[in-house]
């Protein structure tokens, strides 16, 4: 278990400021509430524990899980088999096994404990396929594990009484329970959402290509999230089950789903606030609705039935929300963080991060790769050393990104290897790739945008560093070498576009990599920009050791910056060599420029500044 300081103090506060509510709403349930508003508060506790739940695995990860659901059933069933009256029990369930039927009439909590551990088994079954899924079809899958468990209650006739309503079980739930699983449910959720686990896997949500190539294990991320999150929703099935005293199948089906992931989308599904606030909405709007769809005298006016006014206006009410508030009504930000809770950190008298000194080369071997006959790498060969800045060019489609691509193992290539001192690169994992030494950053910039600044390169820095080491201090060191501290606490895609290109670039020095590798970091900049670049990465050389490979079309550029340069074209290594020697080879020349003697010549060379006359 990682160490709890992880956390930092913000997530604790927010987790405080958000159990207060709770709490309040509980004292004044058993105090000064009349019967309805009692059961009404008691029902808002038990539906936060299960929203929250669905805030876990759902919010972070980003996949909508329709499935959560079934573990609030099977907390239910399960609890109930065992908290069950022994009476009732043999007219209710008459074939139950022997060995279930004398477990019978357990207190509420051990039947709790019981049905966790139940809802942890069929979750991590379901799971482990699941979390393999990303996107829409991850959500197909939930929605699949919802009609599965449906079916399997319902046919399992013997223990659940099928679609009958199960009854005999003790009605009536303490509120000192009930309170205390709502807040540990509010402070799980909201730590997990600051923990390193929580932070990567909403940055894979933002962007999974990039998160893997920082460091993240996103399957392994998104299984203990929908792990997690069953958990809580079987506690709350199970709370539910004995506040209801008597359900169906029915009861944990579609209508509950909707239910609940109305509330968790109307607060804002990102956020713990937006969870726990949402489900207090909802409940309030429900129950005014359902008094209205009953129809009768309201003092003024005296309406008539409404059939289905309820689930029509929480629609209506969702549709409108999302019209004016996309992330639902309290935001992408949690309330302690829009408050400015801000965690303390060591000023940066500590060190910049160091590159690890490690033995060798980043060396690439022979590397080759096909797309469906499409040959974009032949037989590459070069070298890129520590402390020298190797230059990587040629026209579009020359097969530069795909080489970058090949070397960081997302395009894996079809032969030959890449090397850093004895270990062989490109066959790791995506997300092991770091941990080798390499950093990267991305043609088409891909940063967490709805992560902080901050927050961005503390996930590559989490993913390097010890459990017990504060990498804000190492994020905040990354910043400064291109020179973003000012703006740390911004959201990465309110950051103009040169800040952005410079931001991925520190998340990839947060890896404290041996090798970086830029492609076309300067891509869409203005001269300003560009020059800040320079500066950003004449620093980098200057004060690490690390070796730098600069995919570029600014041939200037290029010429100022490197050591040495290898030019590819169509795929084949046709040239390396020290700025001057690629200067003067005629074949790079050709290369480049060869076709303006083929063709009349454009009024500018399609593919940036050509070469300086020699
Ligand atoms: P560069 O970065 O030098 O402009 P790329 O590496 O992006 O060039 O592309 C090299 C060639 O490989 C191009 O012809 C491109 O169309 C092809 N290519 C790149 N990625 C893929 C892919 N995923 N599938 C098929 N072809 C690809
Ligand atoms: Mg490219």
């Amino acid at each position: 278990m990682q160490d709890f300081r992880q956390f930092g103090k913000t997530a604790w506060a927010g987790s405080a400021l958000l159990a207060l509510p709770l709490v309040l709403v509980a004292v004044l349930a058993a105090t000064v509430l009349p019967a309805s508003g009692a059961r009404l508060a008691t029902l808002f506790l038990i539906y936060v524990i299960a929203v929250l739940g669905n805030q876990i695995y759902s919010g972070n990860s980003g996949i909508m899980s329709f499935g959560h659901t079934s573990f609030m059933a099977i907390g239910a069933y399960a609890s109930a088999l065992l908290t069950i009256a022994p009476a009732a029990q043999a007219t209710a369930l008459p074939a139950l096994p022997a060995w279930l039927a004398a477990l019978a009439g357990q207190p509420l909590i051990v039947a709790l404990a019981a049905a966790l551990v139940v809802v942890l088994v069929v979750a991590a079954i379901f799971g482990l396929p699941i979390a393999r899924l990303g996107g829409s079809a991850a959500s197909i899958a939930t929605l699949g594990l919802l009609v599965i468990t449906h079916v399997t209650l319902v046919a399992s006739t013997d223990f659940t009484r099928g679609s009958q309503t199960f009854f005999g079980i003790p009605r009536g739930v303490p509120m000192a329970l009930v309170l205390g699983c709502a807040v540990a449910a509010v402070v799980i959720a909201r730590l997990y959402r600051s923990s390193r686990g929580g932070l990567a896997l909403r940055a894979a949500r933002e962007d999974e290509i990039a998160a893997s190539a920082v460091g993240v294990n996103v399957v392994r991320l998104r299984f203990w999230a929908f792990v997690l999150g069953a958990l809580l929703c079987g506690a709350s099935g199970a709370l539910l089950a004995h506040f209801l005293g008597a359900f169906s199948p029915k009861d944990f089906y579609f209508n509950l789903t909707f239910l609940m992931l109305s509330m968790l989308i109307l607060g804002g599904i990102t956020t713990v606030s937006g969870a726990v606030g949402g489900t207090a909405v909802i409940v309030l709007l429900v129950d005014i609705l359902r008094r209205i769809e009953a129809g009768g005298d309201f003092g003024i006016v005296t309406l008539p039935p409404v059939f289905g006014l309820t689930d029509i206006g929480i629609g209506l009410v969702i549709l409108i929300v999302m019209y004016r508030l996309r992330e639902g009504l309290f935001g992408v930000r949690e309330l302690d963080e829009r408050l400015g809770f801000e965690d303390a950190v060591t000023p940066t008298t500590q060190p910049a991060p160091v590159v690890p000194p490690g033995p060798g080369n980043l060396k690439v071997e022979n590397v080759g790769k096909t797309f469906a006959g499409l040959t974009a790498l032949e037989k590459v060969n070069f070298v890129v050393e520590p402390g020298l800045v190797t230059g990587l060019i040629g026209p579009n489609g020359a097969g530069k990104s795909t080489l970058i691509n090949a070397v960081c193992g997302i395009v894996p290539p079809s032969s030959g290897r890449v090397m850093i001192g004895g270990q062989a690169v490109a066959e790791l994992a995506v997300y092991d790739v770091p941990r080798a030494g390499l950093g990267r950053t991305f043609q088409n910039i891909r940063l967490f945008k709805n992560l902080t600044v901050l927050e961005n390169v503390r996930v590559a820095a989490n993913s390097v560093a010890r459990p017990d080491e504060d990498t804000a201090a190492a994020a905040r060191a990354a910043l400064a070498i291109v020179g973003l501290s000012d703006l740390a606490a911004r959201i990465a895609a309110t950051l103009p576009y040169g800040a952005q290109r410079r931001l991925e670039i520190a998340r990839a020095l947060a890896l404290r990599p041996r090798f970086l590798l830029l492609d076309e970091p300067a891509a869409g900049m203005n001269p300003a920009e560009t020059d800040a670049l320079m500066e950003v990465l004449r620093r980098i050389r200057a004060e690490h050791q690390l070796g730098l490979l600069v995919v570029e079309h600014d041939l200037k550029l290029i010429m100022r910056l490197c050591d040495r340069i290898v030019v590819l074209n169509k795929g084949q290594q046709i040239a390396i060599g020290t700025p001057d020697e690629i200067r003067a080879d005629p074949v790079v020349i050709e290369a480049y420029i060869g076709r303006k003697r083929a063709a009349p010549p454009p009024q500018t060379p399609p593919l940036g500044p050509a070469l300086p006359a020699t």
